[in-house]
């Protein structure tokens, strides 16, 4: 496999093409951006340990019966990866309000949910990702109804597998951010899972292990995402 010109910078990635037609090289850069990229910065070796938190995150998920767009990692910052035509629509899991709901709702963070929630936004970064819902995909056609079926239990079984797994490592998944594609008339997961966009807290502590750290410039960034990586590769 041959590593072919850029295709596409992302705020956190790259994309190259390869030589094949039906693979990409996925790189992570250190670049962090939070609201919508109103603060930037870099976490130093983020790349690096995302990365290897995804892999051994897509390996963890393929062997329990979900798909993604994950091959195989390259080296420190590279993973190969499957080529999707994204689905311009971010798929949010929550388990407990923190973020935006907790804001939307007027609610404290760490509140107990009833429930599991699924929410969509429109993938837009000049749009700021704002929330839709399955009628908002179906009359602007983002999704077939089939496909937001396949994302929304897709979501909810990573939800399932990542909530256990990272609950044996002593940390709380608080919620996370998904994005799908399609390959060769599959939806399969993409994107990264990571850090960067899910929040997780130490279970006990509720010490916050992930990209709020940046957001909120709560200090020992580069330490959280070091201790994830310890964690998720135990
Ligand atoms: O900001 P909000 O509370 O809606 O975020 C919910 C979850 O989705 C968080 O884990 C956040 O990191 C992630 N997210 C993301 N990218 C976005 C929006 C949210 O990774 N554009």
């Amino acid at each position: 496999m041959k590593k072919l010109g850029k295709l596409y910078e992302g705020k956190a990635k790259v994309l190259y093409e390869t030589d094949d037609p039906n693979l990409l090289v996925q790189y992570f850069k250190d670049d962090a951006t939070a609201f919508n990229a109103g603060k930037k910065g870099v976490i130093g070796d983020k790349g690096v340990v995302n990365n290897k938190v995804s892999e051994r995150i897509f390996k963890y998920l393929s062997e329990n019966g979900v798909k993604s767009h994950f091959v195989e990692r390259l080296d420190d910052r590279e993973m190969l990866v499957k080529r999707l035509e994204i689905i311009q629509v971010e798929v949010i899991v929550r388990n407990v309000a923190a973020g935006s709901i907790a804001r939307r709702m007027g609610v404290e963070e760490g509140t107990e949910l009833k429930d599991t929630i699924v929410e969509f936004c429109y993938k837009s970064d000049e749009l700021g990702d704002p929330f839709i819902n399955e009628y908002v995909i179906r009359a602007f056609g983002l999704a077939s109804d089939d496909e937001v079926r396949v994302m929304t239990e897709t979501a909810l079984k990573v939800n399932e597998l990542l909530t256990r797994f990272f609950d044996e490592r002593g940390i709380v998944l608080v919620d996370f951010k998904l994005e799908f594609g399609r390959h060769n008339g599959e939806v399969l997961l993409g994107d990264e899972i990571t850090p960067d966009g899910c929040r997780l807290w130490e279970k006990g502590t509720l010490e916050k292990l992930d990209k709020d750290r940046f957001r909120r410039d709560l200090g020992k960034i580069e330490e959280a995402y070091a201790e994830v990586l310890r964690k998720v590769m135990e």
